[in-house]
């Protein structure tokens, strides 16, 4: 393996240090490259930090699948915990709307699930041999993930079940009873659960991004802190140029460029000419102490309430649901108290534990990451728009990048992610 030489010029800069950008650093890094990881600030400290934790075998189907039709006349009053949405933003984001829409057929949604059970199947893999590696074991529980409803809903889970049997991802069907078995300490509201076994969860996705991020320098990588202004291509028309990368506080120069920079990669890639339908569908978490004796084993999806409930390291994680309008726009922190008042009919635990912390899921049109080569640029890498699992996803999303760098096939079928099917 090359030694990474510190200074200016790299094989790899990664725009990005959330999980998606650390990890492509690490598997570039060990495919012998040379590389920098760069982010305005430390790793793993927006999406990647304020994530429900979940290493989820089962997220296959996307949230714009067939049921999303008959789920739509409830949201269209605007008061769903699953889906707030600003009227403004939807106007002017008619197309993106539209194509998203476009998507919840069952066409387009078998094609889609196959394509995400790949891409996680080879990311939970990564995250138990990287998390191993990078010295943070103790951060991971392999204690599945708790699906679970008020209602009878003893059809919905099973057909759930059966579906992701077909995948050979396992689960098992739970009754009243037997949820209370699995977890003592919640009160007995939910008459139906599914337990996705194969399903882990982190107690901090912030300091495992971090341990990576570490386990990267650890490689041989170099992380950088600095605000990345623009990329330009170097050789002005020669193809083999490389980049520039414009800094805050210098430039570096790089044989590829790979944009993972999560909610924000759009912008970045405006003045190359693309314009990437990536929208945000933001989300909110609160924190709160926990009581040790009537603590959570794992991370708790109330399906009818719209909200996970994790236990952390720093208390219990509440998250909401979706909020679509402007990436930037301020808090809006309806969803987030009409979620905690519904966990704090399920799970005991005291005050909250700092600020509400809001992020923004990265999502294009049809649920999928753009993952692989821009069209029009040698040596530009695109790998972002993860959306509600890009917490699982990243390594492999990363590793993927760094394999067609190399020049070797990715260890999933990466075709339906290629950034040409929208730029
Ligand atoms: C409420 C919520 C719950 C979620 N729960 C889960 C879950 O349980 N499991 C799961 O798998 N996924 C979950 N997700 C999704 C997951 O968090 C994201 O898909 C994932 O973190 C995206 O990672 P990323 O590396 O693409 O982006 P990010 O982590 O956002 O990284 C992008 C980085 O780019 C940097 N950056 C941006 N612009 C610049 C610039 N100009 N200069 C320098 N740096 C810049 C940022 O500082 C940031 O660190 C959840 C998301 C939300 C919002």
């Amino acid at each position: 393996m090359s030694k990474a030489v510190p200074g200016s010029q790299f094989d790899v800069a990664v725009l990005g240090a959330g999980i998606v950008g650390v990890s492509a650093g690490v598997a570039a890094r060990q495919r012998g490259l040379s590389v920098v990881v760069i982010d305005r600030r430390e790793p793993g400290s927006e999406t990647s930090y304020g994530n429900a934790g979940i290493l989820s075998s089962g997220s296959i189907l996307p949230l714009n699948r067939p049921s999303l039709w008959s789920a739509l006349p409830s949201y269209l009053g605007n008061t769903s915990a699953a889906l707030r949405w600003n009227p403004m933003w939807v106007m002017r984001n008619l197309d993106w709307v539209a194509r998203f829409l476009g998507n919840a057929v069952p066409s387009r949604t078998r094609p889609r699930a196959v394509a995400l059970h790949g891409l996680i199947t080879a990311s939970l893999k990564l995250h138990r041999e990287w998390i191993v590696k990078a010295n943070a074991a103790q951060r991971i529980r392999e204690t599945g993930w708790l699906k679970a409803w008020r209602s009878d809903a003893m059809e919905a889970a099973k057909g759930e079940q059966a579906f992701l049997a077909g995948f050979g991802i396992a689960s098992e069907l739970l009754d009243r009873q037997a949820i209370s078995a699995l977890e003592p300490n919640i009160l007995p509201v939910y008459k139906v659960g599914l337990l996705h076994t194969q399903t882990a969860s982190v107690d901090s996705p912030g300091a495992v991004t971090k341990a990576y991020a570490q386990m990267l320098k650890s490689l041989g990588g170099e992380v950088r802190q600095s605000d990345i202004k623009a990329i330009e291509s170097a050789g002005q028309g020669s193809a083999d140029q490389g980049w520039r990368v414009v800094l805050g506080d210098g430039a570096i120069s790089a044989r590829h460029v790979v944009v993972a920079l999560g909610p924000w990669s759009a912008d970045i890639l405006r003045p190359l000419g693309y314009r990437v339908p990536l929208a945000t569908e933001r989300g909110y978490h609160q924190e709160f102490t926990p009581n040790p004796a009537r603590s959570l084993r794992r991370p708790i999806h109330d399906a009818e309430g719209n909200f996970l409930m994790t236990p952390m390291e720093n208390g219990i994680r509440v998250t909401s649901g979706v909020e679509l309008t402007d990436r930037d726009a301020p808090s809006s922190l309806a969803q987030l108290d009409m979620v905690v008042r519904l966990a704090r009919g399920v799970a005991e635990f005291g005050s909250a534990v700092g600020e509400p912390w809001r992020g923004a899921r990265p999502t294009l049109p049809d649920s999928l990451p753009m993952i692989g080569k821009a069209p029009q640029h040698r040596g530009l890498w695109l790998a972002f728009g993860n959306q509600h699992i890009g917490f699982t996803t990243g390594p492999a999303t990363g590793d993927a990048i760094a394999a067609m760098i190399a020049g070797e096939q990715p260890s999933f079928d990466a075709s339906a992610f290629a950034p040409a099917r929208y730029i």
